[in-house]
């Protein structure tokens, strides 16, 4: 089953395929502290991630995985967002993006490009692709020893 790819801003089309065919952060880390995998059945997409900690800094994130444009450019987009910053401004991060893909929420401003995937809001199958690798995260975190606390929602 193919979901249509949705019809979003030109501008933020762009940003999204530019993360799409150029992931960054994409690849595997020598060492890590954290991982953790999921998959998103109703697309096929793929995502594994792996960071490393210094104290509550992430210092590296690296991700592989595979799917459509909107499951990976979202991993790669994030891996930008999250990288060199606390686990628990990551785990705000999440909440935010969450709040804006599932209740249309106004994007923090702290969002930054990752406002280009707002647009998926309006198509629900499309959502869980974008969430998939922000729910990784989460896991990853909650992982590394339980002391983030990241939303459910
Ligand atoms: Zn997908």
């Amino acid at each position: 089953m193919n979901a249509p790819e949705p019809e979003l801003d030109d501008l933020y089309k762009e940003i999204i395929l530019d993360h799409y065919r150029r992931p960054r952060n994409r690849g595997e880390l020598a060492r890590a502290d954290a991982a953790a995998e999921g998959v998103n059945p109703l697309c096929g997409d793929e995502i594994y991630l792996q960071l490393l900690l210094d104290g509550d800094r992430i210092d590296a994130v690296a991700f592989r995985g595979r799917g459509c444009s909107i499951s990976q450019s979202s991993a790669s987009l994030m891996t930008e967002a999250i990288k060199e910053r606390r686990t628990t401004d990551a785990a705000r991060l999440k909440s935010d993006f969450e709040a804006m893909l599932v209740d249309g929420a106004t994007p923090n401003a702290e969002l930054g490009d990752l406002e280009a995937l707002q647009g998926v809001a309006k198509f629900h199958v499309r959502v869980k692709c974008a969430l998939l690798p922000w729910k990784v995260l989460g896991e990853a975190l909650v992982g590394r020893g339980g002391d983030v606390t990241v939303s459910t929602e």
